[in-house]
Formats: structure tokens, sequence, C-alpha cells
């Protein structure tokens, strides 16, 4: 796996989601590090924050951010009379491949859940 992102910048977007810890929901303050991979392909970024010691998975809500996508979907799709559709990548993978088109980040995707 090659990882293009410098590492001082891989997890700024990522923020604490523990409420009892002061840098809770506070990103890019430099208190996120890589703990190790995980899933069956160690394609998934497993954190630890360095102030609260909580470790968590990058993937950490993103069910109900997946939920609100689809949604957002569905209405859009209502209002156009397009067929919008939703599909995630996450950074981790898209890091990995780096896709420089939209049907490359979807084969990617597809690899990923075959
Ligand atoms: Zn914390």
């Amino acid at each position: 796996m090659i990882q293009t992102t410098p590492v001082q910048e891989r997890y700024t977007r990522f923020s604490c989601p523990n409420p009892q810890c002061a840098r809770f929901n506070h990103p890019g303050e430099g208190n996120i590090v890589h703990r190790s991979w995980t899933g069956t392909h160690k394609h998934i970024d497993r954190l630890r924050c360095t102030a609260c010691d909580r470790e968590f998975s990058e993937r950490e809500g993103t069910e109900a951010k997946d939920a609100a996508m689809r949604d957002w979907c569905a209405r859009v799709t209502q209002q156009t009379g397009q067929q919008w559709e939703y599909a995630r990548i996450n950074q981790s993978d898209f890091e990995a491949r780096v896709p420089r088109t939209l049907a490359e980040a979807i084969q990617a995707l597809t690899l990923l859940q075959g």
C-alpha cells in the first residue's frame, strides 16, 4: 500500500470521538495519530487520540453520514427527476489508490466490495 499524504497532514480531518476529552470534536489539533491497520485488507485506519488515549476507527460515525447522504440523494432525485446515487470511498482507500478520474475511483470501490 502506498501512502501519498504527508503524515503530518493525514489525520487533521479527524477529531476525538470521546465527549469527555478536551479535544472532542476539534479537528486539526494534531492529537490524532495512526494506531494500526484493520479490516480484511488492512485498509481501515485505526486511530488514537493522544489527549485521552481513546482508539477509534476512521469509519466511526460513517453510518449516520451514509444515511444522510442516501436521504439527500433520494430528495434530489425526487426534485430533479434524475437518479442520484451515493457511494462512499474511505479516505485511506482513496489515498492508497489516488484515482485521477471518477471512473478510477468507482473501480477502486468495486474492488473493495467484490
Ligand atoms: Zn481524546
